[in-house]
Parts: structure tokens; sequence; C-alpha cells
């Protein structure tokens, strides 16, 4: 159908391509979202180790000043100056300060510690064999610290008795602006566990991991948090710790890791798509279903426009014409006026039962016709009709059965229900070519009453039967598709059977004939058929 494809066509375009072009863009998009997500998270990872490194060059910062000051008052001689002390005492991850001339003499190279294993004339002897050796490293020290910038730089340190520690080296000036080349040996894990961990502790709160590594080793020398309870996800970002180069500082989330995070929200936002469309879809689907019964209504109601002219005409055309030629007296014998007479009374009577099924159909429509539903006798009004159909019947060369089952009345409107039993009768005459015979059956199933038509006819195929109760709806195929009607017979059975809370049933088959049942319900005061 035409109109229904150019229907389909714009739902296509309004609902459902949109759609279509949304959901991809949006899964295509979904994933540079979380490339951003995930670029911002690993940017976030990365300050918090740099405001690791930072506190540790605080800390480092801290100590130069106060070796600053032991420089100051170091002219005293013997002992360890009171400023330098008091750090050493504080620090037990700073293993050692010393402060020698720049001229690199053995013999000035002063050596400040606590521990007893590292005091002694051979660590100052080491000490300054280090720095004359690492001459070029500690006269850029020089350079810098002539410029007014503080370096700080580590010396490879061979040295047997500091083996594990790490030696940093920086120039330091007194008052007379004399340059001392001045270091510090610190014990990495002290610092790392004793220094650094408070801090980590504190950046990480309950939200992340920090830990720290050693370049050689997999596990981590420090975790902020080491209750087993608690999963750790691996590692997400890595940053070298500036001061001790030998060490790495890790950041991983706790609970999901922002991979999971970063699925569970695609997850999401996939299962959203599709179930917006599945909506879309379904709603598409519910107007195009609904467009498609009015289109069809529409098109039925045209059918029987055209279907009812043909059928007004066709009565109408042989009243005029016989009407006229007895008026004219063209016809002599009495035989062929009686003939004439019946089929004009034929022919209204024709006439009166369309307008009569198209009055009822509207009335119906309008739900004007008031039924008065009472106890009925359903063998009793059969034999009526059939009584006032059998000349009819026999004329067109049917034969007929009745086989009376019902024992109890029904609940029907009496009228309503001649309709319904000679509509279904005149559709068997009408439909049944060859096998001319109709059955006809009442009995009770359940609370029911009912009555089967049964005719050999030419039967509905599958596809018809669901559509022959619809308004205006005639079977547009085979060759009694010509015969006349309407398409109201049955739409009106069917608004009546409803009126009556019964049912229809139809057993058909194509070219074996059909079984329409009327299902009734039982009245309850018992009447005994008449059988
Ligand atoms: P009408 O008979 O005026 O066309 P109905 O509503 O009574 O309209 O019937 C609708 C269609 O159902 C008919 O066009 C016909 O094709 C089919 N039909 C109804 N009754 C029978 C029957 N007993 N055997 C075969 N086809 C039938």
């Amino acid at each position: 159908m035409g109109s229904l494809k150019k229907i389909a066509l714009i739902l296509l375009l309004i609902f459902l391509l949109p759609a279509i072009f949304f959901s991809a863009y949006e899964i295509s998009s979904l994933s540079k979202d979380e490339e951003v997500i995930n670029q911002i998270y690993q940017d976030q990872l990365d300050a918090i180790l740099y405001s690791a490194n930072q506190y540790s060059d605080d800390v480092l910062n801290g100590w130069i000043s106060k070796i600053q000051l032991g420089l100051e008052e170091s002219g005293t001689e013997g002992g360890i100056p009171e400023k330098i002390n008091q750090l050493l005492m504080l620090n037990s991850a700073l293993a050692m300060v010393f402060i020698g001339d720049t001229l690199g003499q053995s013999s000035s190279v002063k050596p400040y510690t606590l521990e007893d294993s590292l005091s002694g004339d051979r660590i100052t002897r080491e000490v300054s064999l280090l720095l004359s050796e690492e001459n070029e490293k500690i006269n850029q020290l020089i350079v810098y610290q002539g410029s007014g910038f503080q370096k700080v730089e580590q010396l490879n340190c061979n040295i047997e008795l500091l083996s594990g520690f790490i030696l940093l080296a920086f120039i330091l000036e007194n008052h007379f602006s004399e340059k001392y080349i001045c270091g510090m040996v610190i014990e990495p894990n002290l610092f790392i566990e004793e220094l650094l961990g408070p801090k980590l502790q504190v950046i990480a709160k309950d939200k992340f991991i920090l830990s720290a590594y050693h370049r050689n080793s997999a596990t981590p020398i420090y975790l902020t948090n080491t209750e087993d309870s608690i999963q750790f996800n691996s590692v997400a970002r890595t940053k070298d710790l500036w001061l001790l180069p030998d060490y790495t500082l890790g950041i991983s989330t706790m609970g999901s890791s922002i991979q999971d995070l970063v699925n569970e929200r695609t997850n999401t936002n996939l299962i959203l798509i599709l179930i917006l469309d599945a909506v879309l879809i379904l709603g598409v689907w519910l107007v195009f279903a609904n467009v498609k019964r009015e289109v069809q209504l529409a098109q039925n109601k045209s059918d029987f426009v055209s279907n009812v002219s043909h059928e007004i005409r066709t009565p109408l055309a042989l009243i005029g014409m016989f009407a006229e030629t007895l008026e004219l007296g063209r016809v002599r014998s009495e035989e062929k006026k009686r003939e004439y007479y019946s089929i004009i009374n034929k022919e209204t009577s024709r006439l009166t039962g369309i307008v009569n099924r198209i009055l009822n159909f509207s009335r119906m429509e309008a739900n004007k016709k008031i039924l008065k539903i009472e106890p009925t006798d359903l063998n009793e009004t059969i034999r009526e009709v059939l009584n006032t159909y059998e000349f009819h019947l026999k004329n067109k060369g049917f034969t007929y059965d009745f086989t009376p089952l019902l024992e109890t009345g029904i609940c029907a409107d009496q009228q309503a229900l001649v309709e319904v039993i000679v509509n279904l009768m005149d559709n068997a005459i009408k439909y049944s070519d060859s096998k001319k015979h109709i059955e006809i059956t009442t009995g009770q199933r359940n609370s029911y009453g009912y009555v089967t038509i049964r005719d050999y006819g030419v039967g509905i195929a599958k596809h018809d039967q669901k559509h022959i109760f619809d308004k205006f709806y005639r079977v547009s195929s085979g060759d009694l598709a010509k015969s006349k009607g309407t398409g109201l017979g049955l739409s009106l059975v069917k608004e009546i059977m409803e009126n009556h809370n019964g049912n229809i049933e139809l057993k058909s088959e194509f070219g074996k004939g059909s079984a329409f049942s009327l299902y009734f319900p039982l009245s309850k005061t018992k009447e005994r058929s008449h059988a």
C-alpha cells in the first residue's frame, strides 16, 4: 500500500534515523570521553606524585638551611656544631653531614656524624678523595652557586663504609663569602619511611595507596596502607623521586580502579542508549500499527461506499425496469406479470435488507441500539428463523440439518439474536457454491449456550480470518468476491456478541467451508427447550 510505505518512510526519517545517528555518535564519543577522563585522572595522579617530590625537596632545603647555620658556628674548634648536632639527632635518615673547603684538601674535610661506625679518620680521607675525584661536578656546583642557584648534586659514592647510602653535595657560603663544599649522607629507606611516609599518608588519605619502590625490586619498600582487606590494584602511575634517583613513587586507587570505573560508566551508557533505542522502536512500531489500522479502515470505508452504491443500484434498476414494463402494459400473460411483481417484491426486500443493515450498524456504532437482554430459548428462535427461511433455502437449492442439543435458555435480545443468525445464514448461502448444505447445531459448553452454523462453501483463507470481523472488510480474492455485500454483516455480528458478553468462534478452511459459532451466557432460570 503506497500511503503506508510513505508513512513508514516518514517515521523512519523523523524518528529512527536520528536515533540511529545519535546512538552511533554517542557510542563513538564514549571512547573519546573515556580517553579524556583517563587523561585527566592520570594528570591528577602525576600532580599527587609531584607534590610528594616537592615535599622531599622542601625537607632537604630545610636541612641545608640548618647546615648553613652550622657552618656559621663551625669556626669554633672541635665537636659538632650545635645546629648540625640537632639536625642529626632529629633525623635518623641523615647519617652524616660533612663540610670541607673548596680546595678539596683532605685536612679541611670535617665529617659530622652520631654513628660510631662512620666516625674516624678513614672516612675523612675517603670523603676528601671522593670530592677530588668528583672535581668536575663540584666545580659545576660552584658555578651554579656563584650565579645564585643552590643546586644539590648526587655524588657517585663508592666508599665502602657508605654503601647503601646516598651522598648529596652542595655549596654553601659563610659571612665572608668563603665557599664550602658541603654534603649529606642519607639513608634512603629511613628517609622514605620516616620523613616522606607521614606526608604520603596525608596525601593518600583513604582514596589512594602510595608506594615507594627501589628500582631493582617489584616489592614496595613503603606502602601508605598495609591492611590486607584493602584491594591493592596495580600501580596506575609511577614517578621517580627527584631526590633519590634509584627510587620510584607509585600511586594506585583503592577498591575499583579507574579502568573499572570507566568500563562501568561505558556499560551504563551503552545500556541506556540501547533502552532508549528500544523504546523508540517500540513507539514507532505502535504509531505505525495504529496508522496502518486507520489506513485500512479508510480503505475499507471507501470500498464500502462503492459496494453499497452497486448493491443499491442493481435492485433499483430492476425495480425500475419491471415497473415500467408493467406500467406500459407490455406484459400480456398473467403468469409473466406475477413473475415481474415477485421480482419487484424480492428486490424491494433486498433493498430494505441493505438499508436496515446499514441503519442497524450505524445505530450500533453510536451505541443507540438498546438491547433487551432476557432469558431466551435459542432452539425456538432458530426454528422460527428456519421456518421463514425454508422457502428461500429450498429455492436456492440448499438442504439443512438442525440438531438442537442445548437444554437451557440463554441470555439474549430476541431481535438481535434473530439478526445474527440471519446474517450467518445469509453468508452461508452467499458463500457456498457446489455443495449446498447447511448444518445448524446448538449445545452447551461451560457456562455458555452456543449455536454453530456450518457450511461447505468456499471457506476463508487463514490470513483473511482475522480481518473478516473488521468494519467494511470484504475478502478481495476468489470467485465469490464479486458476490454482493457491504462488509458490515460480520462486524455487526461481532458488535452484537460483545454487547451480550458472548463470543464468536470461527473454524474455516479455504475451499472446504466454514463454521461460525456464537456463544451466549446461559440464563439463570432454566428453560427447557421444547425439542
Ligand atoms: P459481506 O458478506 O457483506 O461481504 P460480511 O461482514 O458478512 O460482509 O463478511 C465479510 C467477509 O467474510 C465476506 O466478504 C466473505 O468473504 C467472508 N465470509 C463471511 N462469511 C463467510 C462464509 N460463510 N464462507 C466464506 N466466506 C465468508
